[in-house]
């Protein structure tokens, strides 16, 4: 079987078994690059405080100066979600909110079983913010007898041999690895054997899946070592 390494982008538009709603996967979100994809979150948490503070409008520039971006590319950003704003006014919160919700796939909510409820895994369903973007953890599995049967923030801990049933009957389409890195390949192959089209992957492991798996790794040591270095240059200087 044709297999890649993870830790590349996530394939956008993949085969046509692959179902358009899972992330981004439209023309629109291919054409704007990742560096686009990437600001849209900073730009909804901006729009989502300013709603909340009452707010009706706001323009391209109030974004661009909050992040620090320039004015050009805010509108350049926001143009591939196909908000239209108003002359003077600017963009309607609540329109450009489901526009950018719409251009990432978020206004849907993609299913996601977890396997691996350990210190990262807990903190991983904890957190309520991933509903605002999409991402609902419906099972929580592990291999630790003494967690299986527990309550980690309103999901049973259920033994990986469930998995698969799980995921088949719920017609599940992302899959958390968060298992130690002995685990991670293993437990990588029997998502994708359940049924999962899409890992987003904690450990340090690069997975290897079939071309037609999307897979997203996160390392928090990278943004780490790039704060360190340069917290040394700043001391340097
Ligand atoms: P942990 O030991 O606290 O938790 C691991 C959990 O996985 C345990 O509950 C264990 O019983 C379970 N487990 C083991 N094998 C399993 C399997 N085959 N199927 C299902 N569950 C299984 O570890 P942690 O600190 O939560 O770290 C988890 C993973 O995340 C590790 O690979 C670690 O390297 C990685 N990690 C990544 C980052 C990051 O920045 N991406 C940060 C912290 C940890």
């Amino acid at each position: 079987m044709k297999r890649k390494p993870d830790g590349a982008p996530l394939t956008i538009g993949g085969p046509a078994a692959f179902p358009e709603k899972f992330f981004a996967a439209s023309k629109g979100v291919r054409d704007a690059g990742w560096s686009c994809i990437k600001r849209m979150p900073s730009y909804l948490q901006l729009l989502r405080v300013l709603q909340a503070q009452g707010q009706e409008y706001v323009s391209g520039t109030v974004l661009a100066t909050v992040h620090n971006f320039e004015p050009v590319l805010v509108r350049k950003d926001l143009a591939f979600t196909g908000a239209v704003g108003q002359p003077r006014r600017g963009f309607r919160i609540l329109e450009l909110i489901a526009a950018i919700e719409r251009f990432l796939g978020w206004d849907n909510q993609t299913k996601a079983v977890l396997a691996g409820v350990g210190s990262l895994g807990t903190a991983l369903l904890g957190y309520p913010g991933f509903q605002d973007l999409g991402l609902r953890f419906v099972g929580a599995f592990d291999i630790d007898r003494k967690k299986i049967g527990s309550w980690i923030y309103g999901r049973k801990v259920q033994p990986l041999a469930q998995l698969t049933p799980f995921v088949r009957r719920g017609e599940i389409l992302l899959g958390v690895l968060t298992v130690p890195a002995t685990a991670a390949q293993e437990t990588a192959e029997l998502m994708v054997r359940a049924g999962i089209k899409g890992i987003w992957n904690f450990t340090p492991v690069k997975l290897q899946l079939p071309e037609d798996i999307v897979s997203q790794k996160e390392d928090l040591a990278e943004g780490l070592a790039v704060l360190s270095h340069r917290l040394q240059r700043r001391k340097r200087t």
